[in-house]
This record gives structure tokens, C-alpha cells and sequence, in this order.
């Protein structure tokens, strides 16, 4: 049986028909930016395979990193057992993030990172003697998963998790900080999102143990960025009212939006912190929740003074040697100059599109360019052109967007935006 009809007998693939999926391309290789399918077509991976292969596929400094470690420790469970994979790396992170964020838990997806961040900032709450705090708030266009608990912090209405609603408590959502980013920040706390935040802090504040949002960039839940001065309100509003405050950068982490942390555009750090996606180059699955030592001392002095945690392959060496190759490459410090190109690139190339007739808004930051579309994209459409035009663009709804890695060439990338324009028809 061929590839795809072996595929079509047995296997589930994201968010599609499990009995009769979308249209599916057959990938062999990937190096650098390229997938090479069966048939020896080739495309560029425009999507760094879902935001993480950030320094490209098979990136030749992580895969023998991988190769070093998978020779003499693939895996250990980490109850009772550490390793140096795991404490350099934890090392490392606490080296690179704002001071303070330096507890770092590791496990092996996004999602799970952030069910660990929920999992602490309810317990440190009750810790501090707050057990009515067992609420979370955050804002609508976001996402932060598709775990149980990460789906009730995603906006009940992009659509993605509606039919689990019944089944999740809901939630307090605020909603989306207006789409601003590079624009002037409207004062008005009416227009800016700030007085809704203060209106819930102020009426609810007392059962919330925390608010998460992702920072500047909102990913899948439709791409949309907004002004720096949300955050450091948010900081503000949230120490006033005792509400931890989580930053979701497993998409937006290292380099995406042109800061090494989408939190740096604000200056601003969280009380918790999940990394995920780019962390290993995108070669392996691993994620990490970073606390300050509030929340591990308030957890650590509380009984049950242990945190009820524990994934079998939590912090895989395996992983640690990825992300730690992967560290070694943004020390080397290419990618500022990258993603600084990438984005001028975009600018220059993509301009067209802002006055398509198909095209409602254009959005452009950092590696990430969004052509947000009037009516959504015929999938089977994009995805028969891939093949044609030698790109890999996978959009969701009316969200046509490029997150290309950071090595892309300029050639390369003139490719990515000429299809993106294409597609517009
Ligand atoms: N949080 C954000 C902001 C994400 O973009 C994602 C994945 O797209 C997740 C969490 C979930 O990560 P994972 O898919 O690794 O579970």
C-alpha cells in the first residue's frame, strides 16, 4: 500500500475528518527550509513547520547534539535522577530570561507546558492563603493548546474547541486588545482594552488566581498583534489585584517577532513563563513552564510542599541536547539580522497585497507576515498550489500566513511571498 493510502486507513491528523481527511502531501526529507516529497517535488516550509523549525530543518549543529546524546542517555526519568542535558539547559534559560524567571519545569508540548503554569499559579494561590482564587482570565483571539484546560483559555469562538464547550467551565474572557502594534497606542482605556481588564480585576479579581496571554502576537487564534503598553498595563493591574500573570511565548520565543521573547517589545516579564515550539529548533517535542522563586517558595511552604507533576519524559535529555545546540545558535547571533530582513522583505514584497480586493488587512512582524483575507481560502485549493509553486502554506479560516525559518534566503523568500500573493487570486 502507498503512504498515502496506509495513512488513510489508520491514522487521525490535526484538526480534520478522521475518516476522510483533507488532501495530504507525502514528505521524505527536510533540510534547512525545504521538504522534499516522494516524488522528489520540493518545497519551502514556509510555516517553520507550525512556528518551530526556526533555524531550519535538520539544522546540522542540533541534529549532532542529538546524535552526541542519543549514544549515551536517550531518556531518564527524572523523579529521584537529574542530568547535566537538564541543568545546563535550566541554567541557560534562567541566564536568558528576564531576572528572577528561574525555576524551570520542563515537559514535552506547549499544551502541557501550560497546564503546568495553570497547575502552579492555583496552587501557589492557595499556598498564600487565596483558595478562592481558582479562576483563570485571559482575552478572546487567543490560544494556548488543545489540553483540557488550555482549551478553556482559548476563544470559545475561532471555532477550534467549540464542541467541547459544554464540557469546560468557563472561563473570564476579556476582550482582544485591539489590533495595534506599530500604531499609536490609544490612550483611552475605553478604546485600549485597559478598562475592561481593570473592570474584571476590580469585580472578580478576588477568584482569579492568574491571567495568561500571549504577548504582542496572538497566534492561532487569529494572528493578531497588538501594542506593548497592553502588557505592562496588564503587569500593573495585575499586581494590584494579587493575579499572577502568565506569558504564553511558545510561539512568539526566540527571535519569532524580532525580540529574542515577544515580552521584550514591553519590557515586561510574567510571573510564569511557557516556552515551547522553536526551544529545540524544532527537532523534538519538549516545552518548559519558568517560575520566579514566589511561586516555588509559596508552593515549596504550603502542604503538600510538592507540586503534583510529573510527565515520564520530562526534561529527555534527548531534548535538552536540542535546545541547548539550539541556544548555542542564537548566541552565534544571526538571527536578530534574519528576522530583521525577513521582515523588511515582507514590507517591501507583500505591499501589494494591502490594496487586493480580496484583502481586509495586512500584518506584518518580525518573521511573521498574516494576509488576512475577506471571505476564508479554499484549503484544497492552497494546498494543490504548494505543490505547484514549490511553497508550503497551510492557512486556517480567512488567515493566509508565512512564519518562514530564519535562514530563508532572499530568493527564497521572494518565492514564499509570490505565492502568498498568488493565492489571492
Ligand atoms: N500556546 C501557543 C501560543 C501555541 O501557539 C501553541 C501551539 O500552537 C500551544 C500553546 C500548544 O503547543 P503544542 O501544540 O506544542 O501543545
Amino acid at each position: 500500500m502507498t503512504v498515502i493510502a496506509t495513512d488513510r486507513s489508520h491514522l487521525w491528523h490535526p484538526y480534520d475528518n478522521p475518516l476522510q481527511p483533507g488532501p495530504l502531501h507525502v514528505v521524505r526529507e527536510a533540510e534547512g527550509v525545504w521538504l522534499t516529497l516522494e516524488d522528489g517535488t520540493r518545497m519551502i516550509d514556509a510555516m517553520s513547520s507550525w512556528w518551530c523549525a526556526a533555524f531550519g530543518h535538520r539544522h546540522p549543529k542540533i541534529t549532532a547534539a542529538m546524535t552526541d546524546q542519543i549514544a549515551r542517555m536517550p531518556h531518564v526519568m527524572f523523579g529521584g535522577l537529574t542530568h547535566a542535558p537538564a541543568t545546563t539547559l535550566a541554567a541557560r534559560l534562567a541566564a536568558l530570561l528576564p531576572e528572577g524567571l528561574d525555576r524551570v519545569f520542563f515537559s514535552d508540548s506547549g499544551s502541557v507546558a501550560v497546564e503546568v503554569a495553570l497547575k502552579m499559579a492555583l496552587q501557589a494561590q492557595v499556598a498564600l492563603g487565596h483558595p478562592a482564587r481558582t479562576r483563570f482570565a485571559t482575552v478572546r483571539g487567543g490560544y494556548h493548546g488543545d489540553t483540557w484546560k488550555a482549551m478553556s483559555l482559548c476563544d470559545p469562538e475561532t471555532g477550534m474547541h467549540g464542541h467541547f464547550g459544554n464540557a469546560l467551565r468557563a472561563e473570564h474572557f476579556l476582550p482582544a486588545p485591539p489590533i495595534t502594534f506599530g500604531a499609536d497606542w490609544p490612550e483611552d482605556p475605553a478604546q485600549n482594552g485597559i478598562a475592561d481588564l481593570e473592570a474584571l480585576l476590580t469585580r472578580h479579581g478576588a477568584e482569579i488566581a492568574a491571567l495568561i496571554l500571549e504577548p504582542v502576537v496572538q497566534g492561532a487564534g487569529g494572528m493578531r498583534f497588538y501594542h506593548p503598553a497592553y502588557l505592562k498595563a496588564a503587569r500593573r493591574l495585575c499586581d494590584q489585584a494579587g493575579v499572577f500573570l502568565i506569558f504564553d511565548e511558545i510561539a512568539t520565543g526566540f527571535g519569532r517577532t524580532g525580540r529574542l521573547f515577544a515580552m521584550d517589545h514591553a519590557g515586561v516579564a510574567p510571573d510564569i513563563l511557557c516556552l515551547g515550539k522553536a526551544l529545540t529548533g524544532g527537532h523534538i517535542s519538549f516545552a518548559a513552564t519558568v517560575t520566579d522563586a514566589r511561586i516555588a517558595q509559596a508552593i515549596a511552604d504550603a502542604p503538600p510542599r510538592i507540586f503534583m507533576h510529573g510527565p515520564t519524559f520530562m526534561a529527555n535529555p534527548l531534548a535538552c541536547a536540542a535546545a541547548g545546540a539550539s541556544l548555542d545558535l542564537i548566541a552565534e547571533g544571526h538571527w536578530p539580522g534574519q528576522v530583521a530582513a525577513i521582515e523588511a522583505q515582507f514590507r517591501a514584497e507583500l505591499a501589494p497585497a494591502r490594496h487586493h480586493p480580496a484583502v481586509a488587512d495586512l500584518r506584518i512582524l518580525g518573521a511573521i507576515a498574516v494576509i488576512e483575507t475577506k471571505a476564508p481560502l479554499d484549503m484544497a485549493k492552497v494546498h494543490a498550489a504548494a505543490r505547484a509553486s514549490g511553497v508550503w502554506l497551510r492557512p486556517f479560516g480567512r488567515l493566509l500566513y508565512a512564519m518562514p525559518p530564519y535562514v530563508i534566503t532572499p530568493d527564497e523568500l521572494s518565492r514564499v511571498n509570490a505565492a502568498m500573493l498568488d493565492l489571492l487570486g
